[in-house]
């Protein structure tokens, strides 16, 4: 019988969430899978398993996490966010700076023309 890898990856994915027949003992196969909305939580699923000798069927609660293809990717949004964060506080803390500089002219060039008029006047 020919196996490729692929094949190969199936099989032993299904192996983690496989069940076995009370009755007859043998390996039941996945026949349906359903989101479960009964709680408020993603990532899980009701296998529907039947038993390919006595038909009879299980159910049972799968996490859906741990074969989930976008964990990896997930894995790496912290690292860009921050990276990301990094350059705006830089530039944030640039144009407070620059703000910072303005405000202090401006108050300085007030604080001048008042005294200067408190000077003059008196
Ligand atoms: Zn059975």
């Amino acid at each position: 019988m020919h196996t490729s890898k692929r094949d190969h990856y199936g099989y032993t994915v299904r192996q983690a969430i496989v069940m076995r027949c009370v009755a007859c003992g043998v390996d039941m196969e996945l026949v349906r899978a359903v989101p479960d909305n009964s709680m408020m939580v993603s990532g899980r699923e009701i296998g529907t398993f039947e038993c390919p000798r006595c038909h009879a069927k299980a159910q049972r609660l799968m996490s859906t996490h741990e074969i989930e293809p976008f964990a990896s990717e997930r894995m790496q949004l912290p690292a860009i966010s921050s990276a990301l964060l990094a350059t705006t506080m830089h530039k944030m803390s640039l144009a407070q700076h620059k703000m910072l500089v303005a405000a202090r002219n401006a108050l300085a060039r007030a604080l001048t023309m008042f005294r200067g008029s408190r000077d003059g006047g008196g």
